[in-house]
């Protein structure tokens, strides 16, 4: 991006403007770009649209060695299998699961995955994008960002 409105000089009388033929072609295809991608997330709702950006997991946010686990954190005991540490996201519920090998022991390496919250979830059922939309996070960053200032 070009020169801030600081830089602006006038020229006899008028005010240039200090952004380029390029600059305006980059900002059309960024809109053109942030359309499709507002088509694309018309039906998700917009704390989903956070969480697609970045997750609430209690395990990232409030561990800290010495201390209690965090809350939406739990230890799923199975008699037939390993056990599984288990967490919630803060704000969407989605779950984010990972094996835990014998002891309990935890290791960055074990199984791990999600569930997706269903329509049974307080705070609603987890809307699939169409991946073939590709859209990314930096998309969504820039989709969450513009509809926050506008
Ligand atoms: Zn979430």
């Amino acid at each position: 991006m070009a020169a801030q409105a600081a830089n602006v000089v006038p020229i006899g009388g008028k005010t240039r403007s200090p952004f380029t033929t390029e600059d305006r072609a980059e900002a059309r295809r960024a809109k053109t770009r942030q359309g499709k991608v507002a088509k694309q997330l018309s039906d998700v709702p917009a704390h989903q649209v956070a969480c697609r950006i970045r997750h609430r997991w209690p395990m990232d946010e409030d561990l800290a060695p010495g201390l209690p686990l965090p809350q939406g954190v739990e230890v799923i005991r199975h008699a037939d299998g390993p056990n599984m540490l288990r967490e919630t996201c803060k704000r969407c519920d989605k779950q984010r699961w990972q094996d835990l090998l014998p002891g309990d022991i935890y290791d960055i390496n074990a199984p791990y995955g999600y569930n997706d919250p269903t329509r049974n979830s307080p705070k609603g059922e987890w809307v699939t994008i169409d991946p073939e939309s590709h859209i990314t996070r930096r998309d969504l960053r820039a989709y969450a960002f513009n509809r926050a200032i506008r």
